[in-house]
């Protein structure tokens, strides 16, 4: 039999039309998917047997989609900071996950990562890191939708020998868990400088014959460009677009430094962009022209990146980040309004990972993806106008329900799937052995 349930919010938004919120209308949860949005007093005729759930505080709106982080790192929150990329690099993180990131580390950090997340509202995560399988067992362990971005650079880590080892290693994954529901795969060369042209050519091919979609950090910072003119003769994108990367296949991280011609070729090639705003201001690599990116016609939607580096995974607080950002790097106060906002940390990030016509917004036949934000707080009163207050003012800690394919991960503030003192233990835990270990 099928299971019904009626969400009544005070505020309906579902970000598709743009801009629009319904009020005294509720969202109809059939199974795994959204099956109607209809005026509240029709879905209690209609569905007199359902589960009706009164959200008269709140608004309903899709989950947000996190297009970019490391989430095992949150293990390493803290362990390093106010350093350069490559300092941060190649002198703490790079020695860190060598001594310590194994199978355990990644699931555990993982799983950590995924609760904030889910106590933030976000709803997918598009990962990027070593032991993939770790990722999605993860990933099935708190139900959060998961994109597992599997690593790949030349260098060995305990996780694997060379570029072929990560990219067989890749596969196996992927295979392990093709049917799974709510994981997918992704093959992620992880920069330009740690992956050479002949392993960019394996991934193009394996992409192609897998139908795998990629993920890549480029253009990060300055240095990165400037080192590859000195090795390759061209730019990073440049040295991409000839080796065949650049297509509405790849999610591109950062996209810090771009010239004029080169916004015109990620549009071009339908190249998607995962902007990072807090990691780039506190990484120091720059402001990413943003605006001219999307007036341009390139999809961009929002990472957080790893918790090394911002050191939080809260959409919410990096969204607002992002549009205060984009007035000031454009000196214009109109770019990226509240609207464009809220649907860059939504519906920008579900078409970059390929899935626009599954979640992203609330329309029905889509999976129910679906965040609800309390908006009685002092913080968030009075609301003229609630994507502004979601957008603006309010915080992740005013998230009070996730559910993701109709089942509730959290359910005013209590995660379903996750003991969150087991997770402060484990944190801990792992705390104590990194520091006994790092000394
Ligand atoms: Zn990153």
């Amino acid at each position: 039999m099928k299971k019904i349930t009626c969400l009544h919010p005070q505020w309906l938004i579902p970000v598709e039309p743009h801009a629009t919120v319904l009020t005294q209308h509720a969202l109809v949860m059939t199974d795994d998917k959204i099956s109607a949005l209809m005026p509240s007093a029709q879905a209690y005729q209609q569905h007199a047997d359902a589960e009706h759930i009164v959200l008269d505080k709140h608004a309903l709106l899709p989950g947000f989609i996190n297009l970019h982080a490391h989430s095992a790192m949150c293990l390493l929150r803290g362990l390093a900071d106010d350093l350069s990329l490559m300092d941060w690099l190649n002198h703490h993180i790079w020695p860190a996950e060598k001594q310590h990131v194994s199978d355990e580390f990644v699931f555990d950090g993982s799983v950590q990562a995924m609760a904030e997340m889910i106590r933030g509202g976000t709803t997918t995560v598009n990962d990027m890191y070593f032991y993939h399988q770790a990722v999605a067992r993860a990933s099935v362990h708190s139900g959060m939708r998961t994109v597992v971005g599997c690593s790949i650079l030349e260098f060995p880590t305990g996780y694997a020998n060379d570029a072929d080892d990560y990219l067989q290693k890749a596969i196996e994954a992927y295979q392990a868990f093709a049917g799974q529901n709510g994981v997918d795969f992704r093959l992620a060369p992880h920069a330009p400088y740690t992956v050479a042209d002949a392993t960019f050519k394996k991934i193009v091919a394996l992409s192609d014959q897998h139908q795998l979609g990629l993920h890549c950090h480029i253009h990060e910072t300055l240095d990165e460009v400037a080192e590859s003119v000195k090795l390759h003769g061209v730019r990073p994108l440049q040295r991409l677009h000839n080796l065949g990367l650049l297509s509405s296949k790849l999610i591109a991280a950062h996209v810090v430094h771009a010239s004029d011609e080169e916004i015109v070729l990620l549009q071009k090639t339908g190249v998607h962009i995962a902007h990072n705003p807090a990691s780039n201001l506190k990484l120091a690599s720059g402001f990413a022209r943003i605006h001219d990116m999307q007036n341009a016609g390139i999809n961009v939607g929002i990472g957080t990146d790893g918790s090394a580096s911002n050191n939080k995974l809260d959409l919410l607080g990096d969204v607002r980040m992002a549009a205060l950002l984009s007035k000031a790097e454009s000196g214009n106060p109109t770019a990226l309004n509240a609207a464009a906002a809220l649907e860059m940390a939504t519906l920008s990030g579900a078409r970059a990972l390929g899935m626009g016509d599954r979640i992203g917004s609330l329309v029905a036949g889509k999976q129910a993806d679906i965040i609800a934000i309390d908006l009685s707080a002092l913080e968030t009163q009075p609301v003229y106008d609630p994507i502004s207050q979601i957008i603006y003012a309010a915080g992740r800690e005013q998230v009070s329900h996730v559910w993701v394919d109709g089942r509730c991960l959290m359910k005013n503030r209590e995660l379903t799937t996750m003991q969150i003192h087991a997770l402060e233990d484990k944190a801990r835990w792992w705390q104590a052995r990194i520091a006994t270990q790092s000394n």
